[in-house]
């Protein structure tokens, strides 16, 4: 494999409720630092249907160039159809390094192109950087059980593959009116080839609220006592229309799944609004939230290491708060 023949850093561009996900525009931004020391391009890969035009995005937020599948063939996501064009892509271009976001499609397609291509692919990366003189990837991510941070690198194969976890990276802020160019690509696929059909796309019905999308987030700690204790967390959230938000301790005390954990070994969140109720503010949970817009903190123990990070403390009782809460909030909000 020759090295040489690899150039420029690509980011697959995931489509999403008609725009480019924000997942994808974080990662022009991190692959923009990347181009940018290795003094190349930054692409990005659409796939899907009727979706040229959102080039005009990915250039705004930092592409210079986009290639781009659009046929009525990848209008829905479908692993085949997806992975036939990405590695058609891949074997024309050349990329040395790949980024996809570690969504569900992102980790789909990244780990179907995996199997086929001769490297390897570093799945969950929360921090990004590239030797300038080598362009070898650092690929960081947490491992055993988030006891270390692993800086994984793929010497001997091209591309270099990564999956990052969503709001973790920093889109850059967009440039209006910036340029690139589009490439048109396409490969000879037919419906025939692609053995998924899409029969009814049927939207979740759920009220809950995902907690990585959420505006604002009620998070509960050991604190909250039990599981009859942590419904207050519950109700409060519904009230706000949050997502509910958990510490390790009260997952793995199966007081609630564990895609509500927040922190290293968790979910990173950035909401605008973040309630951490009944948590102590360990290292590990703090790394996850503290981005937040606003953090207010409740906890009995005015010691409790959580208020050196929250913009406002309610010294406490839980118990007794947030009841209080709830109704102020039911009467203010009808
Ligand atoms: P505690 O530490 O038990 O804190 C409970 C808090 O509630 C205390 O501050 C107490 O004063 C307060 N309290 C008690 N009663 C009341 C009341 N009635 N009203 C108000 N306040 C009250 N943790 C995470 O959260 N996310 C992670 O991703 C994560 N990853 C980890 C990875 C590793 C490798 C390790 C070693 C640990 C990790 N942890 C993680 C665990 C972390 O170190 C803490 O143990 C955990 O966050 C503590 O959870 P807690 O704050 O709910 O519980």
């Amino acid at each position: 494999m020759n090295f040489d023949d690899y150039r420029g850093v690509w980011v697959f561009l995931e489509e999403k409720d008609g725009g480019i996900a924000p997942v994808s525009l974080e990662l022009l931004g991190a692959g923009r630092q990347l181009a940018d020391k290795r003094k190349t391009l930054l692409s990005g890969v659409l796939i899907g249907e009727g979706i040229t035009d959102l080039a005009e995005t990915a250039f705004e937020y930092g592409a210079d160039q986009v290639f781009v599948y659009d046929d009525p063939i990848y209008r829905h996501y479908r692993t085949e159809a997806f992975m036939r064009a990405m590695l058609a892509c891949v074997e024309k271009h050349k990329p040395e390094i790949l980024l996809y976001g570690a969504t569900s499609t992102g980790k789909d397609l990244a780990s179907a192109v995996a199997t086929d291509l001769p490297t390897g692919l570093t799945a969950d990366t929360t921090q990004l950087d590239v030797e300038q003189d080598t362009g070898l990837l650092l690929a960081s991510r947490p491992a055993f059980g988030g006891n270390i941070m692993a800086t994984i690198l793929c010497k001997k194969y091209r591309p270099q593959m990564a999956t990052v976890r969503p709001k973790v990276m920093k889109a850059l802020p967009r440039e209006p009116g910036r340029t690139g160019t589009i490439i048109a690509e396409s490969i000879p696929l037919k419906e025939t080839d692609v053995r998924t059909k899409v029969l009814e796309i049927v939207r979740a019905t759920t009220r809950r609220v995902r907690i990585d999308e959420a505006d604002i987030i009620v998070s509960g700690g050991k604190g909250l006592g039990s599981p009859q204790g942590f419904q207050l967390i519950h109700t409060l959230a519904e009230t706000l229309g949050a997502a509910v938000g958990a510490s390790r301790d009260v997952v793995e005390a199966g007081w609630i799944g564990h895609h509500h954990q927040v922190g290293q070994t968790g979910v990173t969140v950035t909401p605008k609004i973040y309630f951490a109720i009944g948590i102590s503010g360990a290292i590990q949970h703090l790394v996850g939230m503290q981005n937040s817009g606003l953090i207010i903190a409740i906890n009995k123990d005015p010691k409790a290491p959580i208020f050196q990070s929250c913009h406002y403390g309610i010294v406490g009782d839980a118990m007794e708060i947030v009841p209080m809460l709830i109704e102020g909030f039911q009467s203010a909000l009808g």
